[in-house]
C-alpha cells in the first residue's frame, strides 16, 4: 500500500519511518503527552509544519508529535522573517548537508508568541527562549548523541561568534579551543579584548549575552527579497555536558547594566576547557533592519 505525506503529499516509504522525508512532516503517532508551545518545528523554507516535538531540541525520530494544533501563531501563513533569515544562511553557501530541517524554528514574535515561556529548564538548568531569532537545525552526531544522552542529559547554551568561525565549528563538527589549528591551517585566535591567556570555549545560558556584538560581529546583508539591508548576527546552539564547566559573571564590562532579565550578570558566562562536552545543534541566526 502507498503511504502518502499528509502535508506535502509526495509517497513515503513503506517501512517505519516518523517523518517524510521529503518535507520533514512528523507523522502522527498514538498516545501523545501534552506539548508546550515551545516545541512546534518548522521547514527549511519557512513553511510552516503543524507539528510540533514533545521537546523541540530531541531528536524526531523516537518522539511523537501532534498534527492537530491546539495553539494558534498568529499568522498560518509562512513566517516572512524565516524566509528572510534563510535567504541570508543561503548567502553565505554552507553545505546543506550540515543541516537537519527537522529542526528549523522561528523565534520571531509572530511564531513564537509574547505570551509563551520566556526560559525553559533542560537538564535541570534555566535557559532563556532566543526570541527574535531563527533557529536552523544541525545535523548531530546520532552516536554522540545515544551515547551521552545530550538531549536528556545535557543543557541549553547559547554560543556567540563570527559568521566564519561558526562555520569552522559546525563543519569541522567540534568546538576548537584558541590555539587550535582548523583543517586549513588557520589558528583559532582569541578575539581582541577577550581574556588573554585564558583558552576555554565560552558559552551562556542567555542569547542576550552570547548575541552581544562582543561576540557577534555585524555583518551587512542585502535582501533580494525586500532589497532591504541588514545586520546579521550568528548563534550557534548547543547541548552541553553538566559538571564540565564553570560559571561566572559577564566579562563584556557590563557594570551595572542588567544583560539579561532572566539571568542575573553574574550567571551569564560559562567557560570549559573540554571540546567535547559540547554539542552544536542549531544554527541561529538574527537580522535587523538596517534604518
Ligand atoms: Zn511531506
Ligand atoms: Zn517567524
Amino acid at each position: 500500500m502507498t503511504r502518502r505525506c499528509a502535508a506535502c503529499n509526495a509517497t513515503t516509504p513503506s517501512y517505519d519511518v516518523n517523518c517524510c522525508q521529503n518535507c520533514g512532516h512528523q507523522f502522527h503517532k498514538p498516545h501523545l503527552p501534552l506539548l508546550s508551545p515551545n516545541d512546534k518545528i518548522d521547514s527549511f523554507d519557512g513553511k510552516s509544519s503543524k507539528h510540533r516535538l514533545k521537546e523541540h531540541d530531541k531528536p524526531s525520530l523516537s518522539k511523537p508529535s501532534l498534527s492537530n494544533d491546539d495553539h494558534n501563531a498568529k499568522s498560518s501563513g509562512p513566517c516572512q522573517y524565516k524566509i528572510l533569515c534563510g535567504e541570508y544562511l543561503k548567502s553565505l553557501s554552507w553545505n546543506e548537508a550540515l543541516f537537519d530541517r527537522r529542526f528549523n524554528r522561528c523565534y520571531c514574535s509572530n511564531c513564537y508568541l509574547n505570551s509563551w515561556d520566556n526560559t525553559l529548564v533542560e537538564a535541570g538548568s534555566l535557559y532563556v527562549i532566543p526570541r527574535g531569532w531563527c533557529r536552523f537545525g544541525l545535523q548531530v552526531d546520532k552516536v554522540r548523541a545515544d551515547v551521552d544522552h545530550i538531549w536528556r542529559d545535557w543543557i541549553v547554551t547559547y554560543h556567540g561568534t563570527s559568521q566564519e568561525a561558526a562555520h569552522s565549528i559546525v563543519a569541522h563538527r567540534q568546538f576548537l579551543i584558541p590555539g587550535d589549528k582548523r583543517i586549513d591551517g588557520e589558528k583559532i585566535a582569541i578575539l581582541p579584548g577577550h581574556i588573554k591567556e585564558k583558552y576555554h570555549i565560552y558559552t551562556s545560558p542567555t542569547i542576550a549575552y552570547s548575541g552581544n556584538a562582543c561576540y557577534c560581529p555585524l555583518t551587512r546583508f542585502r535582501s533580494k527579497i525586500t532589497n532591504k539591508l541588514y545586520n546579521a548576527r550568528i548563534v550557534i546552539q548547543c547541548r552541553q555536558k553538566s559538571g564540565t564547566f564553570d560559571v561566572q559573571q559577564e566579562t563584556i564590562g557590563a557594570g551595572n547594566r542588567r544583560i539579561c532579565p532572566f539571568i542575573p550578570n553574574s550567571q551569564v558566562e560559562i567557560f570549559t576547557t573540554v571540546r567535547a562536552s559540547i554539542v552544536p545543534y542549531g544554527l541561529l541566526i538574527h537580522l535587523a533592519e538596517v534604518s
